[in-house]
C-alpha cells in the first residue's frame, strides 16, 4: 500500500509537466490504496473530487515540491474525514454517568469495556461493569474475570434472562453506590438482526445512557459503514472505538464509521491486554492509513529539531529497536534541554498522550526529572540493557534507597520504560535514509 502511494507520487515528481493526466493518474493510484486500507468507495471518491478543487495545477507546475503538496492534501482530506465537527459527550468525574457499548458479537465490546473502566480508574474515577448479555453463553463469566482482574465492581446474573432487566438493576444499584461510570455491556450477534438492535433499542430507552459506544473491529472492511448505520438508526451512537489495531488491518472503516455516526473515533484497541488501548489521535492513524510509514511525520521532526550531528546515531538505535534505559535516559536529557524535541515524540502513538499530556507539561518535567534521579542510581548494566527481567527486586529497591525515592516509584518508571520500549520496537527495521534522502521518505 504504501509502496503504490510513493510510487504514484514518484511518478509524479518525475514527470516535468504536471498536467491533469498526471493528476489524474496519482488520484487514481491513491484511490487504489484507499480501498484496500477499507476505506469506503463513496468516501475515496469524494476526496479524489476536492483534491482535484484543492490543488492548484499552476502550484504544481511551478516546481514546488509536488510530491509534499499532493500528499499534504490528501492527508489533510481524511483528517478531515475523521472529525464529525462536535467532540462527543465525555463524562464528568464525580458525576454519575452511563456508558453503553454496542457492536457485533467478536468486534471487542467486553474486552473494550473492561479497558475503558480501568483506563479511567487509573484516573481516579469510580467505574462499574454492567453485563447485560444474556445472549452469549458465558458472557456474565468473561466479563466477571475481567472486572475481578482489573478489580472494578461488576453486576450480572447467570438466571435472569432478561438484558433489560439486568441493565436497569445493574445501573440503580451502582448509581446508589456511587460509581461515576457505569458501563454497560450488551449481547451481539454475528449478524445484523433486527432482534439485536430492538433489544439495543429497549436496553438504550431502559437505562437512558449518556453516551452509546459503537465497537468496530478494524478489519470488517468495507461493511463497516452499514453496521455502524445500522446500530445509529436504533440507538443515539455518540462515539465509537476501534479495536485490534494491532493486527494487519489499516483500519479504513473507521472513516466509515465516523461517517454513518457523525461521531468521533475516542480509543483504539491496540491488543488483548487491559492496558492496550490508547487515545485516538487522527494524524498517526491518517499515516499509517496512507502506508507512509508511521513515521514520516517522526523523522521530518527529528530533521527539524535534532542537532544534526546527533541525527544519524538516533536512527541508527531506532532501527536496532533496541530500547535501553540508558536510551530513555538521553531522550529524557533532550526533552528537558531542547523543549521542542517533545514535539518529536509527540508524533508517536502513545507517547505524548501519557507521559506528556498536554496543558500539563510542568508537571511531566518534573516526573522525568523524578525519573532521572532514579536513572543516576542505576549501574552501567542495568541502564545498557535492553532486558526488563535483569530488575530483580533487589535492584529495584536498591535504586529506590540510592535516589531516596518510594520502590513504587522506580516500578512506576519501569512500567514507563516498558511502554516506551514497545513502541520503540515497533521501529526496529527502519530504513535509515542517506544524507539528504530525509525528506524523501
Ligand atoms: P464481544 O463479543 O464484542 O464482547 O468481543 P470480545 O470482547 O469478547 O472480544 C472478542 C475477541 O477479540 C477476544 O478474543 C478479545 O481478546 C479480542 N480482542 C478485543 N480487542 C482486541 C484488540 O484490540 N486487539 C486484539 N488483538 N484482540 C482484541
Ligand atoms: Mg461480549
Amino acid at each position: 500500500l504504501g509502496g503504490s502511494i510513493s510510487r504514484a507520487l514518484q511518478q509524479m515528481s518525475n514527470a516535468t509537466i504536471i498536467d491533469e493526466k498526471v493528476l489524474n493518474e496519482c488520484l487514481n493510484e491513491i484511490t487504489r490504496a484507499l480501498l484496500q486500507a477499507d476505506v469506503q468507495f463513496k468516501l475515496v471518491r469524494d476526496m479524489t473530487t476536492n483534491i482535484k478543487k484543492i490543488v492548484n495545477l499552476d502550484d504544481l507546475a511551478a516546481g514546488h515540491n509536488k510530491r509534499r503538496i499532493i500528499q499534504q492534501a490528501v492527508f489533510n482530506e481524511l483528517c478531515k474525514i475523521l472529525d464529525p465537527g462536535k467532540p462527543s459527550f465525555t463524562p464528568k468525574k464525580g458525576k454519575p454517568s452511563v456508558v453503553m457499548f454496542v457492536g457485533l458479537q467478536g468486534s471487542g465490546k467486553t474486552t473494550t469495556c473492561t479497558k475503558y473502566a480501568y483506563y479511567h480508574q487509573k484516573k481516579g474515577w469510580k467505574p462499574a461493569l454492567v453485563c447485560a448479555d444474556t445472549f452469549r453463553a458465558g458472557a456474565f463469566d468473561q466479563l466477571k474475570q475481567n472486572a475481578t482482574k482489573a478489580k472494578i465492581p461488576f453486576y450480572g446474573s447467570y438466571t435472569e434472562s432478561d438484558p433489560v432487566k439486568i441493565a436497569v438493576d445493574g445501573v440503580e444499584t451502582f448509581k446508589k453506590e456511587n460509581c461515576d461510570l457505569i458501563i454497560v455491556d450488551t449481547s451481539g450477534r454475528h449478524k445484523q438482526e433486527a432482534a439485536l438492535f430492538e433489544e439495543m433499542r429497549q436496553v438504550a430507552e431502559a437505562t437512558k445512557p449518556d453516551l452509546v459506544i459503537f465497537v468496530m473491529d478494524s478489519s470488517i472492511g468495507q461493511a463497516a459503514f452499514d453496521q455502524a448505520q445500522a446500530f445509529k438508526q436504533s440507538v443515539a451512537v455518540g462515539a465509537v472505538i476501534v479495536t485490534k489495531m494491532d493486527g494487519h488491518a489499516k483500519g479504513g472503516g473507521a472513516l466509515s464509521a465516523v461517517a454513518a455516526t457523525k461521531s468521533p473515533v475516542i480509543f483504539i484497541g491496540t491488543g488483548e491486554h487491559m492496558d492496550e488501548f490508547e487515545v485516538f489521535d487522527v494524524k498517526p492513524f491518517v499515516s499509517r492509513l496512507l502506508g507512509m510509514g508511521d513515521w514520516s511525520g517522526f523523522m521530518d521532526k527529528i530533521q527539524e529539531v535534532v542537532p544534526m550531528d546527533q541525527q544519524p546515531e538516533l536512527l541508527q538505535k531506532l532501527s536496532e529497536g533496541h530500547f535501553t534505559l540508558r536510551i530513555m535516559y538521553e531522550q529524557f536529557q533532550n526533552i528537558l534541554k531542547m523543549g521542542p524535541i517533545g514535539q518529536v515524540f509527540s508524533m508517536l502513538p502513545g507517547f505524548s498522550a501519557e507521559l506528556m499530556p498536554k496543558g500539563r507539561e510542568k508537571e511531566s518535567q518534573s516526573k522525568i526529572k523524578r525519573y532521572m534521579t532514579m536513572m543516576d542510581s542505576m549501574t552501567n548494566e542495568e541502564l545498557d540493557s535492553s532486558n526488563p527481567k535483569l530488575m530483580t527486586d533487589s535492584r529495584i529497591m536498591r535504586i529506590a534507597r540510592g535516589s531516596g525515592r518510594q520502590v513504587q516509584e522506580v516500578m512506576e518508571m519501569m512500567e514507563e520504560y516498558k511502554r516506551l520500549a514497545k513502541i520503540w520496537s515497533k521501529m526496529k527495521g527502519l530504513k535509515i535514509p542517506k544524507k539528504g534522502q530525509m525528506s524523501a521518505l
